[in-house]
């Protein structure tokens, strides 16, 4: 027979940890309209050309959800095969797009970006031993956090060059078709006004 199952093993884990989000969850599960937990849509750009790409997203993504139920995956776009910006002499990138729902008691936007810097050294990647723009094992970037806005130094979101990268925009545009930007601008719109190819799951810019 199977044991108990490991979801349900880790609630009661949490609830004896973490009283408080145990005593939230138990008003969410009783519904009858009593303060509902907002959680943020959240997206994330993924993308690596050492390796075995497509397997290093994939071990990003669960990495990242070991990091508990603060976060959780809602839709995973394509692994889209992008052509290197600025240094051409390197493989092409494997690029993806996540959409995540984060509990914003528990993950404050730093502290997400925090979590997907470490993940990124867990999984090998040195910065101060790369060339800017060139090879990398796993790049996590926080694309965009609810309709936030900010500038602190440490994080930008939007991420500062969302709108230019057709790596991120398609990907996005795949599973937020209709998503407008914090600025304003609609996914669709910034995509159409940036030079690129798209054929198939290959995307192509200067
Ligand atoms: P890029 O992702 O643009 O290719 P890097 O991965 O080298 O470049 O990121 C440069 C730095 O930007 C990172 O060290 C990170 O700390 C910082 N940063 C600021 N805001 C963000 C964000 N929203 N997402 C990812 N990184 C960010
Ligand atoms: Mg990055």
């Amino acid at each position: 027979r199977r044991g108990p199952d490991p979801g349900q093993r880790l609630r009661h884990a949490r609830r004896r940890v973490l009283p408080h989000l145990a005593d939230r969850e138990h008003r969410q599960t009783q519904g009858g309209g009593v303060t509902d937990i907002q959680l943020v849509t959240t997206y994330l750009g993924l993308g690596s050309n050492l390796g075995k790409p497509e397997e290093n997203l994939n071990e990003a993504l669960a990495r990242l959800e070991n990091y508990g139920a603060g976060s959780q995956l809602r839709k995973q776009a394509a692994i889209y095969w992008t052509e290197p910006q600025g240094l051409k002499d390197q493989r092409w990138f494997a690029s993806q797009v996540v959409e995540l729902a984060v509990d914003p008691e528990i993950w404050a936007p730093e502290g997400l970006l925090s979590t997907l810097l470490a993940i990124e050294a867990q999984m090998g990647r040195d910065r101060s031993a790369e060339a800017p723009g060139g090879p990398r094992v796993i790049d996590l970037d926080l694309l965009l956090f609810g309709d936030l806005t900010a500038d602190t130094g440490f994080l930008t979101v939007p991420h500062p060059r969302l709108l230019t990268r057709a790596f991120m925009l398609v990907p996005l545009r795949e599973i937020a078709p209709d998503l407008v930007l914090p600025g304003g601008v609609a996914v669709k719109t910034a995509l159409g006004a940036l030079n690129h190819r798209l054929d198939g799951d290959r995307i192509w810019q200067d």
